[in-house]
Parts: C-alpha cells; sequence; structure tokens
C-alpha cells in the first residue's frame, strides 16, 4: 500500500463526516498506542466538536506498557474516555459498550427520566487505515462485519454495525490519512507498518529508528543484538550518523557482511523493520505526550 493521498478522496471522507456526525452520540477515533500523535488526523477535533469522545489506543501489545499508560492519562485529562486494546486478540475491547455508556452516562439518565429507555446509543468510530479498525469493529461485534473499502475511486456507503440492543457503531468509510506535513509523522507511520517504506529508503529509515530506541530503549537494543555497550550518541553528529553506526555494530553481530569486510547496513536496516514491526524487538512507543 502507498500512501493514498487524495486529497478528493479526504474531503469526501470530511463531508460524510459532517453529515453524520449529527446522527451518533458519541466519537470514537482509534488510535496506534505506539504512535497516538502520528496516527491521529488532527482535523478529527474540528468535525466531531461538541460530541463526547472516547479514544482507543490500540495495538497496546506492541506498545511499551509505561508509554501506553502516559497515553491513557494525557486523553483522560482532556476529557476523552480512554480505552486500551489489543484487538486482535480482542484485549480490552468487551469493555467498550462499558465504556460508552459510562462516556454517555449523564445522557442516559435524562433520557431514562423521560421514559426513553430504549434509545439506541450511536457511536461514530474513525480511524486511518491499518490502524485496526476493522479488526476491533469485528471484535466488539463479536462477529465479522464487511471490512470498509479504504481504496480510492471505491465508494462504499457508511456502515451501521449493531452492538447490542442499545449500541451500534458507524463504520466511517473512506481515508482519513493524518497530517503528513511533519516529516516525523510519514516515518513514524512507516516503522509502524501504516504505510508501505517505499516512502523513503530503508536504509534511512533504519538509521532514524535505531537511533530512536538507542536513546530511547538502550537496553531493549543491546539485548535484541547481544551489544555489551552501545556507540557514544555524543560522538555523532546527527541521528543518522548514531542510527548508522548502530546498524553497523548489530549488522555485524548478526554476520551481515559484504565483500571487503563493510557491514550490509541496509540488509540490517529491513532486519530491523520487520523485527519492529512483528514486536521481536521488544514493545515500544515512539511518541510522548
Ligand atoms: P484497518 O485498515 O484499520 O481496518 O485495519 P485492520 O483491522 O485491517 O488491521 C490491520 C492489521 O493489523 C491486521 O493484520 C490486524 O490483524 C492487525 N491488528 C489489528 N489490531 C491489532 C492489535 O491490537 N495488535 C496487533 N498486534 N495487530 C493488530
Amino acid at each position: 500500500m502507498n500512501i493514498q493521498w487524495y486529497p478528493g478522496h479526504m474531503t469526501k471522507t470530511r463531508r460524510m463526516i459532517a453529515e453524520q456526525i449529527k446522527n451518533v452520540d458519541a466519537v470514537c477515533e482509534i488510535l496506534d498506542a505506539r504512535i497516538p500523535v502520528s496516527s491521529r488526523n488532527p482535523d478529527v477535533d474540528e468535525l466531531t466538536a461538541g460530541k463526547p469522545r472516547m479514544v482507543v489506543l490500540n495495538r497496546v501489545d506492541q506498545a511499551d506498557p509505561e508509554g501506553t499508560k502516559r497515553w491513557a492519562e494525557h486523553f483522560r485529562a482532556k476529557g476523552y474516555a480512554v480505552l486500551e486494546s489489543d484487538a486482535k486478540s480482542g484485549v480490552g475491547t468487551a469493555k467498550f459498550a462499558g465504556a460508552v455508556r459510562e462516556l454517555l452516562a449523564d445522557k442516559l439518565r435524562a433520557y431514562a427520566e423521560k421514559g426513553m429507555t430504549g434509545r439506541v446509543v450511536r457511536v461514530m468510530i474513525l480511524g486511518i487505515p491499518n490502524v485496526g479498525k476493522s479488526t476491533f469493529i469485528n471484535k466488539v461485534a463479536g462477529r465479522k462485519t464487511a471490512k470498509t473499502e479504504d481504496r480510492p475511486g471505491v465508494t462504499r456507503s457508511k456502515q451501521w454495525v449493531p452492538i447490542d440492543r442499545n449500541l451500534e457503531l458507524l463504520d466511517t468509510p473512506g481515508i482519513l490519512w493524518p497530517k503528513f506535513d511533519d516529516q516525523s509523522v510519514g516515518m513514524n507511520l512507516a516503522y509502524t507498518g501504516a504505510v508501505k517504506d517505499d516512502i523513503l529508503d530503508v536504509e534511512t529509515l533504519g538509521c532514524y529508528l535505531m537511533a530512536y530506541l538507542g536513546e530511547h530503549y538502550p537496553d531493549a537494543l543491546k539485548a535484541a543484538y547481544k551489544l555489551s555497550a552501545l556507540p557514544e550518541r555524543e560522538a555523532e553528529k546527527n541521528d543518522i550518523a548514531y542510527g548508522y553506526r548502530l546498524l553497523e555494530a548489530a549488522g555485524k553481530k548478526r554476520g551481515f557482511l559484504i565483500s571487503g569486510g563493510e557491514v550490509d547496513t541496509e540488509r540490517m536496516a529491513k532486519i530491523l523493520l520487520d523485527e519492529f514491526r512483528s514486536a521481536k524487538l521488544g514493545r515500544f512507543t515512539l511518541e510522548v505526550p
């Protein structure tokens, strides 16, 4: 998958959200717990203004638990309901309905007082492609629902997914990408596999990812690549130079050599990205609140 950056498609999605917002009681945004800022479309705030909000920190199985805790606190402090989930294994998803009812407690009480107990609560689900939106919805619904089409040019109508007698989800088709203005957003999406890594040279990506891990998770890096010590960050002039040193050190340990005894850093970069994505290296969070 390439970055499907079609302004027209985004405009359609935005229009659909604007049209449907009046039909829902709350908005639930699914984020990648490893990159809660980069996996977020900032326009959602403006498009959904005034609606009670929930944030699902998905992929907690791949994220640093300490980072997830900090992000959960961060969003709670902003008044959002927060749910931590590993949609793939179905961890946390059973708490969704209860969390929605808690978020809307005042409203539901007011309905009950008016005798409107049977009213269905509707929640709009938003999330960038690959964040785990379909997996999450299927787990919450307890069955397979149709996958929302996110290919440009393929128009699919919105989908209401009943969860129980009193709860329905609105699965939003269309593409809602974050803002790529900041280079780090594109890189975070590439590290996590949300976008194909051909947006950037693999070796460059590997250098930056190594530099981040070397700085924030040195012990995990040492353990993963059996390094007794990491090169000094201060000895290198920038992240890319530091990351390159780390790629060399790890590649050497793995025996990735090319002619002349040089380390095959490109191969090491590919391996690093694979191991990062499959959480073989450990659980990491790439952004802090
Ligand atoms: P969508 O494009 O947002 O609907 O994403 P999908 O639901 O199709 O998920 C994309 C991929 O991520 C699939 O291979 C899922 O199995 C996987 N996935 C979804 N949620 C999680 C999660 O919480 N943890 C892990 N490890 N993988 C997940």
